[in-house]
């Protein structure tokens, strides 16, 4: 369900001019440096579980080696862990992205799908994932919910939901269109340097006169 009452474009205006000051989250560097679809889906694949400084250090070494699906298959299984180690669940995310380069080369023609539906049927890719690769791959219209986006928007008192899934669908429904795409980029750093995950700096947050605090127990 969505807040009447919160004004979201001036909610995002204010949250637009705070990101400004921090670093960008990892996969919109990636994303800012190379528009490339397939460095967007790699890069994000490496992201889940794992740190922001992290992922982007894996992918900086692994696109060193490998920045196309077939240069990526040169490489074995043990090679790719090794370079993104130490990103989490690293074996498991080697072994992904070969199968999704494989299925890449061998049904796609070597280029990333720019539709959520194909991309979705790729091991280790989610919604989350796939609407990233729209975005910031193809500049399409997409919503990526990640665990920032969630919790922001359900603090917020902007969408009342249990799942990131079904917070998607929500501002699918509600979010006015010209945010759609950078909206992820936006919460990410909003929720990593203000609307943290435990004890969120709500003193000093400029968004606290809009913000319902659904469930914040705890600031600081
Ligand atoms: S007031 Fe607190 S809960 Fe609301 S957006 Fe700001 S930091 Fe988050």
């Amino acid at each position: 369900m969505r807040s009447a009452t919160l004004p979201i474009r001036k909610v995002l205006r204010i949250v637009e001019e705070e990101v400004g000051r921090w670093r960008q989250p990892a996969v919109t560097r990636v994303a800012r440096i190379n528009r490339d679809a397939f460095r967007v889906l790699i890069s994000t694949m490496l992201s889940l579980r794992t740190k922001d400084e992290v992922t982007s250090a894996a992918s900086r070494r692994l696109f060193a080696l490998a920045a196309t699906p077939q240069n990526m298959l040169r490489l074995s299984e043990r090679q790719i862990a090794k370079t993104i180690f130490p990103v989490g669940f690293y074996r498991t995310k080697a072994a992904n992205i070969r199968t999704v380069c494989k299925q890449l080369v061998n049904q796609f023609g070597s280029r990333v799908p720019s539709s959520i539906d194909t991309l979705i049927t790729f091991k280790g890719v989610g919604r989350k994932t796939a609407n990233l690769v729209v975005t910031l791959g193809y500049g399409k219209p997409g919503i990526c919910v990640d665990t920032h986006v969630h919790r922001i928007c359900n603090r917020w008192g902007y969408v009342r939901t249990r799942t990131p899934e079904k917070t998607e669908f929500a501002l699918r429904r509600t979010l006015p269109r010209s945010y759609w795409t950078r909206f992820n980029s936006l919460l990410v750093a909003f929720g990593q340097n203000c609307c943290i995950p435990v004890s969120p700096h709500c003193s000093w947050c400029r968004v606290k006169p809009y913000c319902a605090r659904v469930e914040v127990k705890k600031s600081r």
